[in-house]
């Protein structure tokens, strides 16, 4: 798809000579695409747990009106529904502002460290009921240099998603490992976030940054997710010029390796 617009070069009107710009609109047409398809995929995300509370509350009102132990399941089912709903509401929400705020939100000094050990302390009831252990270890005599340009909400939120993760999907009383080192360069920090769960075949790895792209839902153990967390890592990566990369053996549990560039010291 190209539009075409003439530009006139030359103001002698006996000779008149036009530069034809050619505008590509093929990308303008695949990003319409990739919106359209999110907002499809958004509303029907939606559609399913917003069904299924009508579903009950269809009943509620009137076959289950008096019936004691049914209230009480559905009840609990239609919040389990309505927090599904609340989730990718927040997560969408999330998206859209990392979106839109693309090259506005400042960048600042960011550490590393700090960042981090925040991230896990938030994480700390989540751990304690999965009976998991978090180990945050860093590379000979990395921990007091580390910093990054960036922006310190998203780069909590890119790992928080990724401790999240390893927790959620790795095994119960699992250990954790948030490994932070350099590269051979020194350009970039690259930091591992590994889980000793049930890992994640081959044919999935490329798709999992994929907006609601969830392996096997049904056994995922019932975990609960929105399949949006990937995908919000993907962008605070790309907006802070990293690279993201995954291995997974199946039974030997998943690394995920976020490299980002450090700030070089003068
Ligand atoms: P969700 O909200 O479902 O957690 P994500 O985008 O964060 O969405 O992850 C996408 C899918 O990738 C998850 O549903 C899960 O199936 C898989 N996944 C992510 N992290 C891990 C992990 N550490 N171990 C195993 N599977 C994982």
């Amino acid at each position: 798809w190209f539009s075409v617009s003439l530009k006139p070069v030359s103001s002698d009107a006996t000779k008149p000579q036009y530069l034809m710009h050619f505008h590509d609109l093929s990308e303008t047409k695949k990003t319409d695409k990739v919106r359209s398809d999110f907002i499809a995929n958004a509303s029907h995300e939606l559609r399913t747990p917003l069904a299924s509370l009508m579903g009950f509350i269809e009943t509620l009102a009137g076959p289950a009106r008096n019936d004691e132990v049914a209230r009480d399941r559905f009840l609990k089912i239609m919040q389990d529904q309505a927090g599904r709903m609340s989730r990718l509401i927040d997560d969408l929400l999330t998206l859209s502002r990392f979106e839109t705020a693309w090259g506005q939100s400042s960048f600042e000094e960011v550490e590393l460290k700090a960042v981090l050990t925040h991230v896990t302390n938030a994480l700390s009831p989540m751990v304690s009921q999965t009976g998991s252990t978090i180990k945050l270890s860093f590379a000979g005599g990395l921990d007091e240099a580390l910093k990054l340009r960036g922006n310190r909400d998203e780069i909590i939120q890119l790992f928080e998603n990724l401790i999240e993760n390893a927790i959620k999907y790795g095994k119960d009383n699992g250990q954790v490992n948030v490994d932070v080192s350099e590269d051979a360069a020194g350009q970039n920090f690259i930091v591992e976030v590994r889980d000793d769960g049930p890992g994640i075949s081959e044919e999935h790895l490329p798709r999992l940054v994929e907006r609601f792209y969830r392996v096997d839902v049904d056994t995922s153990r019932g975990k609960q997710g929105t399949g949006l967390g990937l995908a919000i890592v993907k962008h605070i990566i790309q907006r802070h010029k990293g690279r993201l990369n995954v291995k997974s053996k199946l039974g030997q549990g998943t690394s995920f390796f976020v490299a980002l560039p450090k700030i070089q010291s003068k």
